[in-house]
């Protein structure tokens, strides 16, 4: 059974650490996900669901 697997064989994973990228927000230090390609994070994004405004109007379930 020779898989070619080793312990301590693993690619570093310094990679993701390469982006560095923290929230832009002032006070915020949010590391940014790889996947986040804005340069906030979801709380200050400028993205902002369409919410309920504070009130639920209608249940959904029902
Ligand atoms: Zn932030």
């Amino acid at each position: 059974m020779t898989k070619g697997t080793r312990p301590g064989h693993l690619p570093p994973a310094s990679r993701t650490e390469d982006q560095g990228r923290v929230c832009s927000h002032p006070g915020c230090h949010t590391k940014l996900s790889i996947y986040n390609l804005s340069d906030r994070c979801w709380q200050h994004a400028e993205i902002v669901f369409p919410n309920y405004r504070g009130k639920r109007l209608v249940d959904p379930r029902s």
